[in-house]
């Protein structure tokens, strides 16, 4: 891996209360025309399509390859994407899916190296977006402090 290859972790939420990275890379490569399918680097379960917590490895992380889950060209290519199934506007992640994503997290900060200025930094979504593309993933459920640990 190169270094300071990724500068942020980006956590999403899918939108559904269903799916795993097959369902979704389907829709990103064919419905959203993406080359590289599936947006994210990882997908975590909720128990609906795949386990509660289980972690799904995207291709574009085996490929260190730019991720497409923000609406920036820019910042697509500085930043892991880590989905949580689940539509967070309605319910909240998971302890098993806030564990996983944590674990994860923790790894990759190992394994990716600091950035200049220290760990990567973790941010939800909607703090990433430019204003002209604001959105509210991942949901207004989703417990925002949980940010805090990192
Ligand atoms: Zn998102």
């Amino acid at each position: 891996m190169k270094r300071r290859r990724w500068q942020f972790i980006v956590v999403h939420n899918s939108g559904t209360r269903q799916g795993n990275a097959r369902v979704f890379d389907y829709y990103h490569r064919h419905v959203r025309r993406m080359q590289n399918g599936l947006a994210y680097h990882f997908v975590i379960g909720n128990g609906t399509s795949t386990g509660n917590g289980q972690i799904e490895v995207g291709d574009r992380w085996r490929r260190q390859i730019n991720g497409g889950h923000v609406h920036s060209d820019y910042l697509n290519n500085i930043s892991l994407g880590i989905c949580l199934v689940g539509d967070f506007n309605r319910d909240q992640p998971t302890r098993a899916q806030l564990e996983s994503c944590e674990e994860l997290i923790r790894y990759l900060r190992e394994r990716c190296g600091k950035t200049d200025r220290g760990d990567i930094p973790v941010r939800p979504h909607r703090e990433m977006n430019p204003p002209r593309w604001a959105t509210d993933c991942p949901g207004d459920a989703f417990p925002y402090s949980w940010f805090r640990r990192f």
